[in-house]
């Protein structure tokens, strides 16, 4: 059998703050860019993006996807984190990807440089009191809702960590969802079932044409396959679907081939999680549509210019989310055609898999 290999990331230069140095990891992050002659600068300042070179609005986007930041992770608080888990685990923040439809443009806008944080061992302690205060309910989190955790992982090791740490904690799940495909070093870690690993998916043309530096879908695929043999419960998260003319044929042909990939894996539909031996559906889907702020849709547009990520307004809504921002969705009756779409699909193709959401 061919063996997978796995692209690395390497930016292009890495700031880190004086406290970061201060951290076990911090250091080991300075010494391990030094040594690869990438160039490190130390700097006592929060303001990251003032460091990072460009002239225009595309070319600070480039730099800053080349930029990473090393840091400490302050705050007391998590931010919650639904439809996906009850609260987000800030391990990273962005990626090195360019996907054009990012749902990163809002938060980040012209700033969307990667974060890495070196508190990990205080951040899971903080995550240990949640689970505490809300104990018998169970406690998720998310570890990639502002970012990818997977790029910066070869260097940081956050998510394995993460990962050995909730394995021994009851009444805890993790979860991570990436477009990346560099697992290896994960297949071996002790995760007791307790992490659910998901790839985001979407049409080949859309990965074709919006997801920029993102691997390909056979290769997602393949990522998937090898984290669903090494025994953790996964998931696909087709996201984000575009109702374009004939979006029924696509999304069913992509969830044909989804189903085709699972059933020929040949692996138990019913995952173990932790030593008390509950059971859990080993594949589950999550589907979100397309939607987008004013602000992320002027920041595509200047770093984008001949962006073809469809913002027409007259099939939408407007919403408030979660953050108090307005969003642009489907209208009713498209994203209830969706949902109806979905939910008989999945249901059909793939049976055994727990829909988690539409949304
Ligand atoms: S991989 Fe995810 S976080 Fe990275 S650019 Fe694409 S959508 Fe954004």
């Amino acid at each position: 059998m061919e063996e997978r290999v796995e692209r690395q990331f390497v930016p292009a230069r890495v700031i880190f703050t004086n406290e970061a140095l201060a951290y076990p990891l911090g250091k080991k992050l300075w010494e391990t860019f030094s040594g690869l002659g990438i160039p490190v600068i130390r700097t006592a300042r929060q303001d990251v993006a003032s460091l990072i070179p460009g002239a225009t609005a595309r070319e600070i986007y480039q730099e800053a996807k080349r930029t990473l930041a090393v840091g400490v992770r302050r705050g007391t608080r998590f931010e919650t984190c639904r439809p996906s888990a009850d609260y987000q685990l800030p391990l990273v923040a962005s990626c090195p990807g360019s996907c054009q439809y990012c749902y990163l443009h809002t938060r980040f806008g012209r700033h969307p440089y990667l974060r890495a944080y070196v508190n990990i061992e205080e951040i899971l302690a903080r995550a240990d009191r949640y689970i505490a205060e809300r104990h018998p309910a169970i406690t998720s989190f998310e570890a990639a809702a502002s970012g990818d955790p997977l790029p910066l992982e070869p260097y940081t090791g956050a998510l394995k960590t993460a990962i050995e740490h909730f394995a021994s904690q009851d009444k805890s799940r993790l979860r991570f969802v990436t477009k990346y495909v560099n697992v290896g070093s994960l297949l071996a870690a002790r995760h007791a079932g307790r992490t659910r690993t998901r790839l985001s998916v979407n049409l080949p043309g859309v990965i074709r044409k919006w997801e920029g530096g993102a691997p390909r879908l056979e290769e997602r695929l393949e990522a998937v396959h090898a984290l669903a043999k090494a025994g953790y419960p996964v998931g696909f998260l087709i996201a984000p679907v575009f109702l374009f003319a004939d979006w029924q044929k696509a999304y069913g042909e992509l969830l044909d081939r989804l189903a085709g990939e699972w059933r020929s894996w040949e692996l138990p539909e019913e995952t173990t999680v932790g030593e008390a031996g509950e059971k859990e559906p080993s594949l589950t889907l999550e589907i979100v549509s397309h939607r987008f702020t004013a602000r992320a849709r002027e920041a595509i547009r200047e770093i984008f210019p001949q962006t073809s990520v469809p913002f027409e307004q007259e099939c939408r809504s407007f919403r408030y989310g979660q953050f108090g921002y307005g969003k642009y969705v489907y209208n009713r009756e498209l994203l209830n055609e969706m949902k109806a779409f979905f939910s008989e699909q999945i249901a059909r193709k793939l049976p055994r898999a727990r829909l988690e959401y539409i949304v």
